[in-house]
């Protein structure tokens, strides 16, 4: 029997967020999808340091081209606070840049807490995707949440705002731990864990896997590309999308080009993996991996015999 497609959906964070994102970073990233044959969700911060989309021509321009060219623009937030549309996990908070967030949630949890019902979570999503619709001329479909925050009330309020999708919960939270402690023991990724981070209602839940060329240094480079591989062929054995996350410039400055690096030693390991299980490889967007999902689980369910491993 022939096997199921591989999805690798390759996204993006902090677009327009200056400090993690320049023009000409974004650029080069796009030239090194082009090369790869990758397909991008590019997540974009709406209104990143309080400046809408359209008020950035570079960006509004280069998105167009990047939209022209077959990848999609996802919703980052509104302006990318860390607690707009949740908290961000623990792991998240541990990093060393995070001291200001933890200070924040530590002296005003409650307040924090009290933005985060249904009424103002959806006026700020529908603040978000306005101002990127009203650039990009064209409908947004996916979320991810800054900092990889979420809480339950954030997918009834995307779900009641017709979001398609939302990538905001994590699959594979030892990427953090390199970051945090320089190592890591990869948690199993399986059909199981997938199914059970799934919103009951219409709202799709792709999960990323995690965060693999953060600035990435090479004392780090053996361990993390190790970690992504892992995450890589759990999810093509689960038969689940693999999702990693980069930003556009912590990829870009890492010491010896190790993201980039990084990216090409997977993408060879995964289409040699996919090649010797006689599967195709598929570089999707997420929304095109929505699509492809329902025909991907039915396909999935043959080959286990109807039951989800
Ligand atoms: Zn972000």
């Amino acid at each position: 029997m022939k096997s199921s497609p591989v999805l690798f959906c390759f996204t993006v964070d902090d677009l327009c967020f200056e400090g993690y994102s320049s023009e000409e970073h974004l650029r080069r990233l796009l030239d090194f999808c082009a090369k790869q044959e990758l397909k991008a969700t590019l997540f974009t911060v709406p209104l990143a340091q309080g400046k809408a989309l359209r008020e950035r021509p570079g960006y509004v321009s280069i998105l167009k081209d990047a939209i022209a060219a077959g990848h999609e623009v996802g919703q980052h937030g509104l302006e990318h606070d860390r607690f707009e549309f949740g908290i961000p996990p623990a792991m998240v908070l541990a990093l060393s840049h995070e001291g200001p967030a933890r200070e924040r949630l530590k002296n005003h949890r409650a307040e924090i807490e009290k933005e985060l019902a249904i009424a103002p979570l959806r006026r700020r999503l529908a603040r978000g995707r306005d101002i990127l619709k009203q650039a990009l001329g064209l409908p947004i479909q996916g979320f991810r949440g800054p900092c990889l925050s979420i809480c339950d009330n954030l997918f009834h309020a995307l779900e009641a705002e017709r979001f398609v999708y939302d990538s905001s919960r994590h699959m594979q939270p030892g990427g953090w731990d390199l970051l945090n402690r320089g190592a890591c023991v990869p948690s199993p990724i399986t059909r199981k864990v997938f199914d059970s981070l799934q919103y009951a209602g219409s709202l799709r839940v792709l999960p990323l896997t995690a965060e693999y060329t953060w600035y990435l240094k090479p004392a780090m480079f053996d361990a993390t590309l190790k970690l992504a591989i892992h995450d890589f062929d759990a999810c093509m054995d689960a038969g689940i999308p693999f999702v990693p996350i980069c930003h556009v410039s912590p990829i870009r400055e890492g010491e010896e080009d190790c993201g980039f690096k990084l990216y090409r030693e997977l993408i060879r390991h995964a289409q040699e993996r996919a090649a010797a299980a006689g599967a195709e490889l598929r570089m999707l967007t997420l929304s095109e991996a929505c699509q492809t999902l329902p025909a991907l689980a039915r396909s999935q369910e043959k080959q286990n015999g109807g039951t989800h491993g």
